[in-house]
């Protein structure tokens, strides 16, 4: 049996969960079919994380580390990996549907003449080793079953927050082979010189399980506050509609939509955002969406789990108030 090959995406020497996720996923598709699931770690000094995949399910795990591989180099990382895959011939290889799970991901399917499967919501290996996978489109109004052609190395990209990593078990004596690739370190044509985080909101939007975002509802980025402080009681993220980043209010890192983020938190939170196909096409996999507009025919009411209708400057602070008072019951 071809095994399911995982790439699990680390940032800074922390493990993404997005990655343990796929390695999730991986495992239930594995368990299915008896197949192994080989996790794949790349970067600099990052063996330390290798337990951290045993215990989340790998049955085997490769490391590829070198100090030139600290940051994500397209080149260097598509290498390790396809030479990861022409060594093992897995049936599949998994990732997050991260920035750079994306990337890597369609570089890959290329280099190893593969078939695609990008920001997958459900996936399925037939009994003859065939990827199939449910992709949403139009903003979730439709739902794609794409199917690859060729049963090996198939790529596939799995949305972040939709699968679940398994429960941390305590394991012992899961292999951890290192991977010697010779990286050309003449060839890459880009060079990650300084990454810069968003020095704003310290939330990761697309691993965030709770997102408050505003639109142009606000009226201004000072109003953006109100979001905040909803945020902070929830322990959420703040995100903003298109018409809020294309003011100015907010960076464009917070943007959700088609030229934004692509979001799936527990509990998405929209005020003053009427709900445009193209913020939809960021937001409709929440599991929870809250809509707050004063707007009775908002768009975003179609899609809401819960609609307030009303004004956001008097929902908002009273939400809030409801969240630290519960908290605080909660703690007695
Ligand atoms: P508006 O549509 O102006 O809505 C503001 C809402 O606030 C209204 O519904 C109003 O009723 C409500 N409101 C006003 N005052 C209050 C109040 N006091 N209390 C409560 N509610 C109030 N958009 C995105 O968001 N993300 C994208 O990635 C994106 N990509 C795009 C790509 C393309 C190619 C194109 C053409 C457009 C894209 N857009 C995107 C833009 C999109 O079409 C909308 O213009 C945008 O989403 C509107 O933002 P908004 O909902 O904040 O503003």
């Amino acid at each position: 049996m071809n095994p399911i090959l995982v790439f699990c995406e680390q940032r800074d020497g922390h493990l993404k969960k997005a990655g343990l996720e796929a390695l999730g996923e991986g495992c239930r598709l594995a368990g299915k079919g008896g197949r192994e699931v080989i996790a794949v770690l790349i970067g600099s000094s990052v063996d330390s994380l290798a337990a951290d995949l045993a215990a989340h399910g790998a049955s085997r795990i490769l490391l590829m580390e070198d100090e030139v591989l600290d940051h994500y180099s397209p080149e260097l990382y598509t290498s390790g990996l396809a030479e990861a895959a022409t060594r093992v011939r897995p049936v599949a290889v998994l990732m997050g549907a991260t920035a750079m799970g994306k990337d890597l991901a369609a570089k890959l399917a290329a280099r190893l003449e593969s078939a695609l499967l990008q920001d997958c919501v459900a996936l399925e290996i037939e009994p003859n080793g065939t990827l199939v996978g449910t992709r949403l489109l139009y903003g979730g109004k439709l739902r794609a079953i794409v199917r690859a052609t060729h049963p090996i190395s198939q790529v596939a990209t799995l949305r972040p927050n939709v699968f679940s990593p398994l429960e941390p078990r305590a394991v012992s004596g899961v292999p951890v082979e290192r991977l010697s690739v010779r990286l050309d370190r003449t060839r890459p044509m880009t060079r990650v010189r300084e990454v810069r985080g968003a020095a704003e909101d310290k939330r990761e939007l697309t691993e965030a399980p709770i997102i408050v975002a505003g639109g142009r509802g606000l009226r201004g980025p000072e109003h953006f506050k109100l979001l905040e402080e909803l945020a902070k009681a929830l322990g959420a993220a703040v995100g903003a509609s298109r018409a809020a980043v294309d003011a100015g209010w907010k960076p464009h890192a917070s943007q959700v939509g088609l030229t934004g983020k692509t979001v799936s938190p527990q509990l998405y939170i929209a005020c003053g955002i009427s709900g445009a196909i193209q913020h939809q096409a960021g937001m409709s996999s929440a599991r929870v969406i809250v809509a707050i507009n004063n707007n009775p025919n908002a768009p975003i009411f179609n899609l809401a789990t819960y609609g307030i209708v009303g004004d956001l400057f008097e929902v908002v602070p009273l939400l809030t108030e409801e969240v630290k008072r519960l908290k605080q019951e909660d703690r007695k």
